[in-house]
């Protein structure tokens, strides 16, 4: 008789079973699927908003963001640097997995590769209507951009606002910025001090004509990236220059963006995200944002280039008014709305883990990683967080040394420097200023063991090792 019982069960559970065994259900609507906003502000530092301290500007929407839901204490990005950072962000991956690195340039011929999948293709068999607006940056060849890539709508800069002829270093280097609505370029030599207000806008009538329907609204701003623009309405409303100006016309557009969701009753069904995609960039000085305590800034794995502002809120379902100090990545955010959604998870491996315990402030959620790893240049693995701990690897980086940054949008020039084996820990040291390697040998060791499954796996160019796990990134076609 004892095998009775597993027959029994697997006859019970079989999904044509369970599929009668909820008839009854099916009378009612099922429970649509929340909308999801995602807001990704370009080298935004973690001490870039009121709500993570900062001054001279004001941030009151994304401070009542914060307010309403939850407030991120340890997020990071994958790596310190546009292109890779946002290729993580959709997919899910670290970026290295992908062979995508750095900032592709208009020179680029390669992107994300059409067999990746984005959290617009995840979303799309549950009905999703899709839309991205703003910059792109994975790829700016037709077959790279998003409508290829599960996006129903497309309008932005297929890659950096920087670069164009008007380069403060390299102009000779860049053709006039394309300006793309769907699959063509509009215009070339756009006017930027529309960019921020033109995403709001069509974010919000993407909200108005979805108000009975599912939708996925991605939202990658273009600023405050330089070269610095902010519209008329408002330029020198802050009172910390044009950068302060930048991020208060950002702040305004999030408040359109939440204006609207309330105005259509979608408040309730719509999970709000607000990051950025790397830390700020130092060497432009008063045209450069804040990481706040933490060290170095945008280019760098020390904090400041890796660790961003990021907050949630989803009335009802984030707690209200909380902080989340566990450490996470840009690579939960696939499969967190996935599972959130209720969506299939792509079939290939990803990086990212669902963070929904920690979202829906479950007692004692912890971060589901093991570790965290930060990769940069050209796929080097220079450092990688585990709990408390910092491991810094031995590598190259960029720092101003203490000397200012640059003025009027003239960067200064970073100096070279070596970092060697260097331990940090992060809940005693957030600021990076006391190496304890040498005190914690044991600590160093079990980092360092972490580092070497994620060379196996992803391959690192410092050690020169081939990752086994390492996909190619998309090829122009015919090249
Ligand atoms: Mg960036």
């Amino acid at each position: 008789m004892r095998p009775a019982i597993p027959l029994l069960l697997s006859v019970l559970l079989a999904p044509s079973v369970l599929a009668v065994a909820s008839a009854p259900a099916l009378a009612a609507p099922p429970d649509r699927p929340p909308n999801v906003v995602l807001i990704v502000a370009d080298d935004l530092g973690y001490g870039d908003l009121g709500c993570y301290g900062a001054k001279g500007f004001r941030t009151p929407n994304l401070d009542r963001l914060a307010a309403d839901g939850m407030r991120f204490d340890a997020f990071y990005v994958s790596e310190p640097v546009c292109s890779a950072s946002r290729t993580s962000i959709l997919t899910g991956c670290y970026a290295v997995r992908l062979g995508i690195h750095g900032a592709l340039g208009p020179k680029a011929e390669h992107g994300i590769h059409p067999d990746e999948v984005t959290i617009a293709e995840v979303l799309k068999p549950l009905g999703y209507s899709t839309a991205a607006f703003g910059k792109w940056h994975l790829g700016h060849h037709l077959e790279f951009l998003p409508l290829r890539h599960g996006f129903d709508e497309y309008f932005g800069l297929p890659y950096s606002n920087d670069m164009w002829p008007q380069h403060p270093t390299a102009g000779k280097d860049f053709p006039p910025l394309p300006l793309i609505e769907g699959e063509k370029v509009i215009a070339h030599m756009p006017d930027q001090t529309k960019l921020t207000g033109s995403y709001a806008e069509r974010a919000v009538r993407v909200i108005e004509r979805n108000v009975e329907r599912p939708f996925f609204l991605y939202v990658p701003h273009s600023m405050p990236h330089v070269p610095l623009h902010a519209s008329e309405a408002y330029r020198g409303k802050s009172s910390s220059g044009l950068y302060g100006d930048v991020i208060q016309e950002i702040d305004a557009s999030v408040g359109r963006i939440l204006e609207a969701l309330a105005r259509n009753g979608l408040r309730e069904r719509t999970l709000v995200l607000f990051t950025s995609d790397n830390g700020p960039w130092l060497s432009y000085g008063e045209h450069a944002g804040s990481a706040g305590p933490l060290r170095e800034g945008k280019g760098t794995v020390w904090e400041g280039g890796v660790r961003v502002p990021c907050i949630a809120r989803w009335p009802g379902k984030v707690p209200a008014g909380s902080t989340c100090r566990e450490p996470a990545m840009t690579i939960d955010l696939l499969p967190t709305i996935a599972a959130l959604a209720g969506a299939e998870l792509p079939r290939r491996a990803i990086d990212g883990k669902d963070i929904g315990p920690i979202l829906r402030g479950e007692p004692g959620a912890k971060s589901p990683h093991e570790a965290l790893f930060f990769y940069f240049q050209q796929g080097e693995l220079q450092g990688l967080r585990s709990g408390r701990w910092k491991l810094i690897l031995p590598h190259k980086y960029r720092t101003l040394g203490g000397k200012p940054g640059g003025k009027g949008g003239q960067p200064a020039v970073y100096e070279q420097r070596d970092a060697g084996v260097e331990l940090y820990d992060l809940e005693a040291d957030p600021s990076e200023t006391r190496d304890v390697a040498a005190a914690s040998p044991e600590v160093v060791r079990r980092l360092e063991a972490l580092a070497e499954r994620a060379r196996d796996d992803l391959g690192d160019a410092l050690t020169k090792r081939k990752g086994k796990g390492v996909r190619p990134a998309g090829k122009r076609a015919g090249r």
